[in-house]
């Protein structure tokens, strides 16, 4: 009787369990995915070559990858393999947000006093090339993350390089720009100034060096960068151009890991990057000065909404100068910097009809590039690369085709210190140190799931500009296109207190002024923010037209 009674009980599991599954079969296919494959940048190309991967089951960690080595070759005037970064990944199996630190670093020979004698000569202009952290960086977000194999994450951007690709407007638009500074640089003439001219907007343009280089990474991973050939050749240029740095500064990078910064904000939560990064601190800043509902009565459009928040980020870039610096090197008490009594102090002292100036102090920068990828497992990563100022030090490693970052003139000077009443900055330059940033990598979540990936580019404006987005979409409810497309007002470090958009009404500027701002136009903007959509239901991901860049979703 037992016998056959456990006979049955094993007879008839199975089939209930085929019944019980087929019963759901309808609701199964009935039910939609919570999370879209997704990317967001300022390349096509890397949008094009990051949406195959996703679409080859590659995870949100393996399109960054192939987004941000594309990227380098296709947008070189912005971040590459000589270069570095930071970014936040969202971990969705662990629940895990994640931050890897990047960011070239000073080499142990630094010498500090050169750097009160900038704007350094070409001959000199070594000295400002950090330890590039870029593939370290990647690798070790392959490791967390990754799906695919590393080697065929390289391959993308080595095709590109090697068969050619097409000239970005945005890449155009730069070489017209900077024509007389690149085309001098031994090596950029006959890539993107062939005949002459800069190359124009489509035109193939093809990178053998760079092509040379990521074959060795490729084959041989990415110690093939930072030890043999390609790492004596990068070494050799830097010290050619006054540095002192050493084959054994490159050997020895290190990628290191933080906690991000976090806080709620409209039945949100908003996580971006700690130092060396001001830009999160900023924007952390800016989200607990104001309260949303305070936001949204006053209207986005007003000038009452700009002055305020144009008051609240001048706060913050003071707050960067005087207090930031890298965290490995001495305390930066972020939790003091935002403490909700410092910070309901800052909000009482701004007023509807006053502005608090900033003193000049000129730090303007124009490379980089932000880039941020889902997948539809709800992983996400947000990832701001640079080299700093356009082609960074404007020293090209020409055989390996690797544009050298100028990172390190983001250590401030002390005449930029003595503007703040202060002797000494905690953003100085020491051997070893990574110099503050601006950037921005941010990812926003509600109720637990990941919603959004953003981030920019442009320099001291990559903060604010990042700021405003988020209050686009979580105080006024945008969607992410409206979101980056927006007017935006930019914080000049120089002459005015605040910078409106080109086309913006005239009946803004005057009311600004009516509140004490002394205002001027931005010109052209070569700033973007980019947003990636996580969630399958949510409205698209968006790239930033002042960029021309681009987005994709497998909806
Ligand atoms: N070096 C700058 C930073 O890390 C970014 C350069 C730029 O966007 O122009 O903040």
């Amino acid at each position: 009787m037992a016998g056959k009674a456990l006979g049955r009980y094993f007879y008839f599991t199975p089939l209930v369990l085929i019944a019980f599954l087929l019963a759901q079969l309808p609701e199964l296919e009935a039910a939609s995915p919570l999370y879209r494959n997704s990317v967001a940048s300022e390349s096509p190309r890397a949008v094009l070559e990051a949406s195959k991967i996703l679409r080859r089951g590659g995870s949100a960690a393996d399109a960054a990858i192939v987004a941000a080595l594309v990227a380098g070759g296709t947008s070189p005037t912005s971040s590459g393999i000589g270069g570095g970064g930071f970014l936040l990944g969202f971990d969705s199996k662990k629940q895990d947000t994640f931050v890897l630190d990047f960011r070239e670093t000073a080499p142990a020979g630094l010498d500090a006093s050169v750097f009160e004698e900038r704007p350094l000569g070409v001959e000199r202009s070594g000295h400002l090339v950090g330890v590039p952290g870029e593939l370290r960086g990647l690798q070790a977000l392959h490791q967390r993350a990754g799906r695919l194999p590393f080697s065929e994450l390289v391959e993308p951007a080595r095709r590109a390089a090697a068969d050619g690709f097409a000239t970005s407007r945005h890449l155009h638009n730069m070489l017209v720009w900077a024509e007389k500074k690149v085309k001098t640089v031994p090596g950029l003439a006959s890539i993107y100034f062939s005949g002459g001219r800069p190359a124009a907007v489509g035109a193939r343009l093809k990178n053998p060096g760079l092509a040379r280089s990521l074959k060795k990474v490729r084959d041989d991973g990415v110690d093939a960068f930072y030890q043999g050939p390609i790492a004596a050749a990068f070494v050799a240029q830097a010290r050619a151009h006054g540095s002192p740095m050493e084959l054994s500064d490159l050997k020895n990078y290190q990628v290191k890991t933080r906690q991000p910064l976090c806080t709620n904000f409209a039945q949100h939560r908003v996580c971006t990057m700690p130092p060396p990064s001001a830009g999160g601190l900023m924007l952390m800043e800016l989200l607990q000065l104001f309260q949303p509902e305070e936001l949204r009565s006053l209207g986005h459009d007003s000038s009452a909404y700009q002055h305020l928040i144009a008051e609240g980020m001048r706060g913050a870039i003071a707050d960067r100068l005087r207090y930031l610096g890298d965290p490995d090197f001495q305390t930066v008490d972020t939790k003091g910097l935002l403490d909700p009594q410092r910070m309901s102090l800052r909000r009482s002292m701004i007023s509807a009809t006053r502005t608090h100036g900033l003193p000049s102090f000129g730090l303007e920068e124009h490379g980089t590039h932000h880039l941020a990828t889902s997948d539809s497992d709800g992983n996400i990563v947000s990832l701001t690369t640079t080299v700093n100022r356009l082609f960074g030090a404007k020293l090209n490693v020409e055989e390996y085709g690797i544009i050298q970052n100028d990172e390190l003139d983001d250590f401030t000077p002390q005449k930029v210190m003595t503007a703040f009443g202060m002797s000494r900055s905690p953003n100085r330059p020491r051997p070893g140190a990574r110099p503050i940033s601006s950037m921005t990598p941010t990812i926003i979540f509600r109720e637990g799931q990941a919603r959004y990936a953003l981030g920019g580019s442009g320099g001291m404006t990559i903060a604010t500009n990042v700021s405003q987005v988020v209050l686009n979409l979580l105080a006024f409810s945008m969607n992410p296109q409206e979101a980056v497309s927006a007017d935006r007002i930019y914080i000049p470090t120089q002459q005015e207190t605040v910078r409106i958009e080109k086309g913006a009404d005239e009946q803004l500027a005057k009311e600004l002024r009516a509140r004490g701002e002394v205002v001027g136009r931005q010109k052209f903007s070569t700033t973007a923010v980019q947003v990636v959509s996580a969630q399958a239901a949510g409205a698209p991901s968006a790239a930033d037209p002042r960029k021309f860049g681009g987005a994709w979703s497998d909806e």
